[in-house]
C-alpha cells in the first residue's frame, strides 16, 4: 500500500485523537473537553507528522531518487516538487523503470554475446577446412609425393586453390569488420554507372563463359546513367551480384542488368534464370554465412558472406536491397542509387 505524506499524517492525527480523547473521558474529564482536547491532540499530531515525514522522509527518498538517477535510469518528469506527493510511488515508479532497462541491457548483452559465439564459430568452421586441406597436401607432398609425377601437380593446385579460398575469405571478413565498425570511409562521386557496368561485366566475363552464361545489359536502357555514390562499394555490389548469378545460374543460361529510371533514383535489377530460391530461405538470405546450397556454394569458391556485403554497402549508401526468387526459375536482386547532382 502507497500512502502519500498527508494520507499518512491523517491517520496518525485520527489515531491521536481517539487515543487522547478516551484517555480524558476515562481521566473523568467531560465529553466535552476529551472532544477538545483530542482535536487539540490531533492537530498537532498532523502536523508534526506532516513535518516530519515531508523533512525526513522525502529527504531520504529523495537521495535514493538520485541515486537511481546517476545510474542513468529514467526519471520521466522527474520533480523534486512531485516528490512530496507521493514519495514511495515515485520511487516505486523509477525503480521498476530502472529495472525494465536493466533488464532490456542484459537481453542485449547476452543478444551480442550469442551472436559473438556464433560469428566466431562460423569463422573458424570457414577456416578450418582451407587450413586442413593445405595441411593435408602439403604433408603428402613431404612424405614422398613431390617426386610422383603423377600427383603432386595436382596436390600443388588443390593446395592453391585451398589458400585462395582462404584470402577470400579473410578479404570478406575485413570487408564485413570495417562496414560493421560503423567508422566505414565514404567516397561520394558523381559517375556513369553504364560505364562501371561495362567494366564489371568485362571483369566477370571469363567466370560466364566457362559456364555459357549470357550476361547482358537490358535492350531498352538507355545510357549514360548518372549516379551519386561511392563507386568502389558500388563495384563490390555490382561483382557480387554477377558473381552469384553464374554460380548458381544454369549452363547456357542467361543474366540481365536492368536500369530503371525512377524520378530521383535508378533502380538496378539483375535478373539470372538460375536454380531460384525456396521462399522460406528469402528471409535470411542476408545473413551473415548463410547458404541455401551449402555444397554448390562452397564448390564454387563461396565465402557465405557475399549477400551479407552487398547488404551493407547499400546500407552505407542510405539505400536497401530486395529480392524475388522462384525456385527453378531464377533470381532477381534489385537495389537503387540516387542520381548525381549534375
Ligand atoms: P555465397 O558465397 O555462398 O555465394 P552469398 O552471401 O553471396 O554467399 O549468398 C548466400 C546464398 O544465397 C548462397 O549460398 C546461395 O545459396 C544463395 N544465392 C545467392 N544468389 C543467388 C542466386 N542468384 N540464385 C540462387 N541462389 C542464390
Amino acid at each position: 500500500m502507497n500512502l502519500t505524506p498527508s494520507q499518512l499524517a491523517g491517520m496518525v492525527s485520527a489515531a491521536v485523537f481517539v487515543f487522547v480523547a478516551l484517555a480524558a473521558w476515562g481521566l473523568g474529564l467531560g465529553w466535552f473537553e476529551a472532544f477538545a482536547l483530542g482535536f487539540v491532540g490531533s492537530l498537532s499530531g498532523f502536523l508534526s507528522s506532516t513535518y516530519l515525514v515531508k523533512t525526513f522522509v522525502s529527504h531520504q527518498i529523495h537521495h535514493i531518487l538520485q541515486t537511481i538517477k546517476q545510474t542513468k535510469a529514467t526519471l520521466a518528469n522527474d520533480q523534486s516538487t512531485g516528490l512530496l506527493s507521493d514519495p514511495l510511488g515515485r520511487v516505486d515508479e523509477a525503480v521498476t523503470r530502472w529495472s525494465k532497462e536493466q533488464n532490456l541491457k542484459r537481453e542485449e548483452q547476452e543478444r551480442l554475446e550469442r551472436y559473438r559465439k556464433e560469428f566466431l564459430g562460423n569463422v573458424s568452421h570457414e577456416l578450418k577446412t582451407p587450413i586442413f586441406n593445405i595441411q593435408g597436401y602439403i604433408h603428402t607432398l613431404l612424405d614422398g609425393a613431390k617426386d610422383d609425377p603423377a600427383t603432386n601437380l595436382a596436390f600443388l593446385q588443390k593446395a592453391a586453390r585451398s589458400a585462395d579460398r582462404m584470402e577470400a575469405l579473410v578479404k570478406d571478413l575485413l570487408t564485413i569488420s570495417e562496414l560493421e565498425s560503423g567508422s566505414v570511409r565514404m567516397e561520394w562521386e558523381d559517375f556513369d554507372l553504364h560505364e562501371l557496368l561495362q567494366d564489371v561485366l568485362d571483369s566477370v566475363d571469363h567466370k560466364a563463359r566457362g559456364r555459357g552464361i549470357q550476361i547482358e545489359i537490358k535492350a531498352g536502357c538507355e545510357p549514360p546513367f548518372g549516379v551519386h555514390a561511392d563507386r568502389k562499394k558500388i563495384r563490390q555490389v555490382l561483382v557480387n551480384l554477377l558473381s552469384n548469378s553464374i554460380h548458381y545460374g544454369n549452363d547456357q543460361g542467361l543474366t540481365q542488368v536492368g536500369v530503371v529510371d525512377m524520378g530521383q533514383q535508378f533502380l538496378i535489377e539483375i535478373s539470372d534464370n538460375g536454380m531460384g530460391i525456396e521462399p522460406e530461405h528469402l528471409p535470411r538470405l542476408f545473413e551473415r554465412f548463410y547458404r541455401v546450397d551449402k555444397g554448390r556454394s562452397r564448390s564454387e569458391g563461396g565465402t557465405g558472406l557475399g549477400l551479407a556485403i552487398v547488404k551493407h554497402m547499400l546500407e552505407v549508401h542510405g539505400q536497401t536491397i530486395h529480392v524475388r526468387s522462384t525456385a527453378g526459375m531464377g533470381s532477381t536482386f534489385g537495389f537503387t542509387l540516387n542520381k548525381a547532382h549534375t
